[in-house]
């Protein structure tokens, strides 16, 4: 790429930011990294209605906990600042007003009334209200109205728009890196209102008047922006400014039916929609993949195969293998199903790639019944049970056993493992183990099969109860391990125990 890549995720502060947001952002960093480029954050809050206090911290935390922080933006490394669209009202009004001179917009004073009654009018014919070169002259603006009159109005004070003044019988050729050549007939299109008179740009003017300003070359954004295309490349033209190249990622859908990927979804199949948990300003709870217990790592890679392929059949790629990886060529045209199963197995990879010690602080932070043992004793456990485990949160039912004796034996588990001759049999495997000096898996497992074998008693009379005894259930990992695990005493004591209740 011979130009410099100064790529920017251009979020608005209306809420939290949805797990799409985050993959829109994982793209362009991904893309700005493979091409050493530079990661832009600009928050875009013309609309002050929808501004939510809180909300543009929580996209620079979620940024950051998914490691894809900006390179540039809001206090950080503020070349091109400020970076935040209220902090640069001032900057908007002056184009809009070029493009009134070059022809390009027009001052409009049609009231909200007039515009719904010419919206119910059209739809009493069964037609579209659309605001543009074939009814414009009848509608109250610059183009229609003299000089004076247009200058009248503005002394006065008048509420005005300024609108695009979008061309008649034109076919516009437009460019997407992922959707190739677009055709789009101008006559569909109607005049966007570009800036207020309460001095605010819309979103629409600020965002291409910035992206030329902050020098972006690639604008990578979700699909639903789509159909602003034709107006931002008008908008390039009209300016005489180079155009970035522009990238549309597609939707993230549902996991099951069809449709875009939505809070009502997480919220009915119990998986969450956002990275970090969310409290509303009216105090509504929303949960997050972090405090649900997943790695960034997971959620990372998981995220970046909503759209994206690698062209082979590898599905784990860290951070740094999915920059060296990335293509835009390789992202398609359809939405990409969220699955909330797959993520949990990309958690479930990520979890066994990390180190017990790791794992065992997390599991120790995690139960308050952990807080005096021994952190490396916490490891072993985590060693035996993780590859059954998905969430740290599932370490404790997996090992509870290795920490507290059972307070209770499973009672289908007892009926198929206590039988006649269990009591006489645990008796003599307590002499047995309280006998052996050296403590270790391998003599536990020689002494006790040999005793097994030489006698003829048949694993199962032995192994079901001594379970039992050690894990109250006919679950975990090899019984020798957790005996020598929790040492001679307490395996005395839990089969003791088994002895008394039989
Ligand atoms: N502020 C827009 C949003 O909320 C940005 C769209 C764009 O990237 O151009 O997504």
């Amino acid at each position: 790429m011979s130009k410099n890549v100064r790529v920017r995720f251009a979020p608005s502060p209306t809420g939290p930011l949805h797990i799409g947001g985050v993959r829109t952002a994982l793209f362009n960093y991904l893309f700005a990294k493979k091409h050493n480029g530079t990661f832009v954050l600009r928050i875009e809050d013309t609309d002050q209605n929808r501004y939510v206090e809180g909300a543009e911290k929580y996209i620079v935390d979620a940024l950051n906990w998914c490691n894809i922080p900006f390179d540039e933006g809001p206090g950080k490394n503020e070349k091109f600042g400020p970076y935040k669209q209220s902090e640069r009202k001032h900057l908007y009004k002056q184009y809009a007003e070029q493009l009134i001179v070059s022809d390009n917009a027009y001052y409009a004073f049609d009231t909200a009334e007039t515009l719904d009654a010419k919206r119910k009018e059209y739809e009493a014919n069964k037609q579209t209200f659309i605001y543009n070169w074939h009814n414009r002259l009848e509608l109250s603006n610059s183009l229609s109205l003299s000089a004076e009159e247009v200058q009248a109005k503005l002394d006065n004070g008048d509420d005005y728009v300024i609108r695009f003044k979008s061309p008649q019988d034109q076919t516009l050729r437009l460019k997407d890196i992922i959707r190739g050549d677009i055709k789009i007939d101008t006559n569909v299109l109607d005049d966007k209102v570009l800036f207020k008179s309460d001095g605010m740009p819309t979103y629409h003017l600020a965002n291409i008047v910035d992206d030329h300003l902050m020098e972006i070359s690639h604008v990578i954004r979700g699909e639903e922006w789509l159909p602003s295309l034709a107006l931002h490349m008008q908008l390039y033209t009209a300016f005489g400014w180079e155009a970035p190249e522009f990238a549309h990622l597609p939707l993230i859908l549902k996991p099951t039916g069809k449709g875009k990927l939505s809070k009502r979804d997480g919220d009915k199949l119990g998986f969450p929609v956002f990275p970090l948990e969310y409290t509303s300003p009216d105090g509504d709870v929303s949960k997050g993949y972090k405090e649900e217990g997943y790695f960034a790592d997971a959620v990372i890679n998981f995220l970046a195969f909503l759209g994206w392929n690698p062209g082979t059949e590898q599905e784990i790629f860290n951070l740094d293998e999915l920059i060296e990886a990335f293509d835009l060529k390789n992202v398609s045209k359809s939405g990409g199903k969220f699955s909330p199963d797959k993520i949990k197995w990309f958690n479930h990879h990520y979890m066994q790639e990390q180190s017990d010690d790791e794992l065992a602080e997390a599991f120790q932070a995690n139960r308050s019944e952990l807080k005096s043992i021994d952190t490396s004793y916490i490891a072993m456990v985590v060693a035996l049970v993780k590859e059954r485990a998905t969430f740290v949160n599932d370490f404790w039912d997996l090992s509870s056993f290795f920490f507290v004796a059972p307070e209770s034996f499973d009672e289908k588990a007892s009926k198929k493992a206590f039988k006649d001759e269990t009591k006489d049999l645990m008796t003599q495997l307590v002499s047995i183990v309280s006998a052996i000096e050296d403590f270790e898996v391998e003599t536990l497992q020689t002494e006790i099969k040999g005793w097994i074998t030489g006698n003829d008693i048949g694993f199962g009379k032995v192994m079901m109860p001594l379970r039992l005894a050690l894990v109250g259930a006919l679950q975990g990992p090899d019984v020798f391990d957790i005996m020598y695990m929790i040492g001679k005493a307490e395996t005395v004591k839990r089969i003791e125990k088994v002895i008394s209740v039989l």
